[in-house]
Order: C-alpha cells, then sequence, then structure tokens
C-alpha cells in the first residue's frame, strides 16, 4: 500500500534520528534501532483456480526482539513493499513499547489482490506462505496477526498449516484467531475500541465534550468500521463522514450506521448512499470537524493537504497516515495529533491477552478483556501526555522517546551478543 511518493521506511527511520537526538542517544544504539534484525523474502508457487501456477512475493520482517517475541500482522496488498513492511514492523516495536505489553515489532505482507483471488486461492496462498515462513515464526519468536485484507479465517489457516507441520495444536503462534479456535473474545473490535478510549481521553484534553462531537473516518474496514460503530455508540458521537477505496459520504447532520453498514453490504461501497454527499477521499480528510480518524492508509496526510486539515483532534487508526512535514504543518496550526502506536495499540494489547490466554489454556470474559484494554489505553496515554506537557512536544515524539527509551535500556540491559 505504499504510495509511490512517499517511503514509509524512511518515514521511520527520520523519526528514530531526529527523536534518537533530542533524546541525547548514543550514535551506535540509534543505528542499531534503525534496521530490522530480520528480513525474510519468499516467493510461492501457487496453484491458480484454472491450473495455472502464479508466483507471488511475500515478507516477513522482525525489527526487534530486545523486550520479548516479536509481533505484527500480515497484510495482503497488491502494492506491499518491501520498505513498507520494515517500517510497519519498526512501528509494531514502539507500539508494543508504548503500551507496556512485552513484546518487540514484526510485519508481513503478500504482494497479491485479494480482491482478485478465489478463497481456494487465498487459502493455498496463505498455506504456502505460512509454510515458507514456519521456520521464521513462533509462540515465542513472532507471533503474526491480521492487518490489512486478511482476518480470523486468514489467521485460522495459518495456525492449521503450523499445526500440521509441528503435529501438535499450536494457538499460540498467531493472533486474531476465531474465537472457536482460541481466539480471544473482544479482539475483532480491540483496535477501535482502544482508539475509541483514547479519543475520550483526548477530548479531556482538549477540554472538549466528546458527546455530539463530529468524526470523520477514512476507511470503512476493521479499524475504520469498527471505530465509527463505537465512537457512535458509546462515546455519542456524530459521524459526518466515512469513506472506502471507492470514495466517501458526508452528511453534517451526521450519518446513521446501520443503514450505512446494510448499504455497503448490499452495493459493495459506500458511494451513492441516500441521503448523504458523495465526497473523494481527499475531501473528508479536509472537512471541518472534531475528530479525524485516518484507519485506511499510509501517508495520506501529507505536504499536500496538511494546510487544510480542519480538525481539531487527529486520532491515528491506520499506521503511518500523517508524513513527518505534515506533522510540522500540524504542530503549528495547534491540530492535536495522537500518534498512531498509541491510538491503534488496542489491536495489539488484546492480541497480547489472546497470546497469554492461549498459553494458559484458560479464557476471560469480554467484560475482562474490555476493562484490561481499558486501563492499558488510557495509562499509556496518561504516560505519553504527561511527558508531552513536561517536554514540551507534540505527542508523536513523546510517544516515540518512551518507546525508544525503554527499547534502547533493554538492549542495553541484554549486552551485545557475543
Ligand atoms: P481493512 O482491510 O479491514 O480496511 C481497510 C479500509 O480501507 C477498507 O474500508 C478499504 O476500502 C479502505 N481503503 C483501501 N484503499 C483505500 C483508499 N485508497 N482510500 C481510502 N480508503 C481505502 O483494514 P484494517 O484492518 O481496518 O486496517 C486499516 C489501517 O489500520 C491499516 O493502516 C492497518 O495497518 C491499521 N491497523 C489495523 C489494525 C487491526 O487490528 N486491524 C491494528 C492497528 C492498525
Amino acid at each position: 500500500m505504499a504510495n509511490a511518493n512517499y517511503n514509509p521506511y524512511e518515514t521511520a527511520v527520520s523519526h528514530v534520528e531526529r527523536v534518537g537526538k533530542m533524546m541525547g542517544m548514543e550514535r551506535d544504539m540509534i543505528e542499531m534501532l534503525k534496521v530490522p534484525r530480520r528480513e525474510l523474502t519468499v516467493h510461492m508457487p501457487v496453484k491458480m483456480d484454472d491450473g495455472s501456477v502464479r508466483m507471488f512475493t511475500g515478507f516477513r520482517v522482525q525489527h526487534n526482539s530486545a523486550r520479548g517475541p516479536c509481533k505484527g500482522g500480515i497484510r495482503y496488498h497488491p502494492n506491499v513493499t518491501l520498505d513498507e513492511v520494515k517500517a510497519l514492523a519498526m512501528w509494531m516495536t514502539w507500539k508494543c513499547t508504548v503500551v507496556g505489553i512485552p513484546f518487540g515489532g514484526a510485519k508481513g505482507g503478500v504482494i497479491c489482490n485479494p480482491k482478485e483471488m478465489s478463497k481456494n486461492e487465498l487459502e493455498r496462498m496463505t498455506r504456502r506462505y505460512a509454510s515458507d515462513i514456519y521456520s521464521f515464526i513462533g509462540p515465542q519468536t513472532d507471533i503474526p496477526a491480521p492487518d490489512v485484507y486478511t482476518d480470523a479465517q486468514t489467521m485460522a489457516w495459518i495456525m492449521d498449516t503450523i499445526a500440521m507441520h509441528e503435529g501438535s495444536a499450536t494457538p499460540q503462534v498467531v493472533t486474531g484467531k476465531p474465537v472457536e479456535l482460541g481466539g480471544s473474545i473482544g479482539r475483532d473490535e480491540a483496535t477501535s475500541r482502544g482508539l475509541m478510549y483514547i479519543a475520550a481521553e483526548a477530548a479531556k484534553t482538549k477540554v472538549m465534550p466528546v458527546r455530539g462531537a463530529s468524526v470523520a473516518i477514512q476507511g470503512y474496514g476493521n479499524v475504520g468500521g469498527n471505530a465509527a460503530r463505537l465512537m457512535a455508540n458509546e462515546l455519542g458521537t456524530k459521524i459526518i463522514a466515512l469513506s472506502d477505496s471507492h470514495g466517501g459520504i458526508y452528511n453534517k447532520d451526521g450519518l446513521e450506521l446501520s443503514k450505512v453498514d446494510r448499504f455497503k453490504r448490499d452495493t459493495g461501497s459506500l458511494t451513492n448512499f441516500p441521503g448523504a454527499k458523495n465526497i473523494t477521499n481527499e475531501e473528508l480528510l479536509e472537512l471541518q470537524c472534531d475528530f479525524l480518524v485516518p484507519a485506511a492508509l499510509e501517508n495520506v496526510i501529507n505536504d499536500k493537504n496538511a494546510d487544510r486539515i480542519a480538525a481539531k483532534i487527529v486520532v491515528e487508526g491506520a499506521n503511518g497516515p500523517t508524513t513527518p512535514k505534515a506533522d510540522e504543518v500540524l504542530l503549528q496550526k495547534k491540530i492535536m495529533v495522537v500518534p498512531d502506536i498509541l491510538s491503534n495499540a488496542g489491536g495489539v494489547t488484546v492480541s497480547y491477552f489472546e497470546w497469554v490466554q492461549d498459553l494458559q489454556f484458560f479464557f476471560w470474559t469480554l467484560d475482562e478483556v474490555n476493562e484490561r484494554l481499558r486501563q492499558v489505553m488510557t495509562s499509556a496515554y496518561g504516560k505519553v501526555r504527561t511527558l508531552a506537557d513536561h517536554k514540551e512536544v507534540d505527542m508523536r515524539t513523546a510517544a516515540d522517546m518512551i518507546a525508544m527509551g525503554d527499547v534502547a535500556r533493554a538492549v542495553q540491559l541484554r549486552g551485545i551478543f557475543p
């Protein structure tokens, strides 16, 4: 999904350089944190339904395991690149650290267009990919999860493939599985639930009422769709704009989500939803609103549109939606940005809960999951906000400082082998 004009890995590295220098971190440590520990590329032959064999390329990258096993999703998309996966793996390291869960960061991706593949083709490709990365992953080394265009079914196929290799059930090898296979209740909406808790905290910081606040959300998938529902139902906000890959819809008085869902299910897109105006994804980002939630792609808020962003608070659902140049502009405009590694960390947090439950073969109730998630998210928000105030920096810088500082300390305590 990398946007040809921006390289997410360069963005990720530029943050490490900038924040490392601000923190007075030693050059050796900065260099260590800038690169992933391990990168695997696999080229996979897959039998297609028409009898032909097509080659697919996949990646798995582990950024840092100083604080624990690596953890991160798998993305299926035609524009996946190794650099994108490297950036996402690094962001996973910071994300796990900022919310204080004992994981390092990893990410995977396969260059493919799942929209043009049958379920059988997707299953064969997924099983081949799982098999090819089998020796690289494991419950104590690297635990995959869903990301863009992968879901609980994808995780079930991966889990089953690993179980076939191991000769035993290994539910702890992936998270985001179906609940019937050892998945955690609450995982499907956890990223959005975490984001909702963070949005509520951000409104308190801004001394802004959350009930009735207007919300524009880019991306109506797992993160964006659930965020819309939870922010409307549990916070009482008004969802004024939504979008998917085809475009967006806008109604300043609010969109009725049950009708939007039905329309999207029936037509396959949001466009032409009755009672709303069609808008482009670009226009959605520039709407006057209280909360803007980019929940689709990287680099969508960039030097070309940052000066036109009119939200009071940007809560990043997607990974890396704001470029460093845009960050500077938003800071000048006094728009509060809650960074991805904090605001979308709810998914990996409940993935961690899932892994813990699988290791113990003992499962929690939905209330237990949600309450523990709330505690993790609000406490992480408090830590980041306090440091941001104390150091007089934006929240992304503060979150990076916490994450990089903790990872650097873990690296130092372990020492360099041999
Ligand atoms: P998803 O596949 O469920 O949904 C993606 C949404 O983005 C879909 O509505 C799709 O139509 C839309 N989209 C695709 N191309 C678009 C375009 N060009 N313009 C506008 N919208 C477009 O994916 P997801 O799991 O919701 O992930 C969305 C983002 O959130 C990604 O950046 C992902 O890395 C991040 N994220 C996901 C999770 C998770 O638990 N799923 C956790 C943390 C971060």
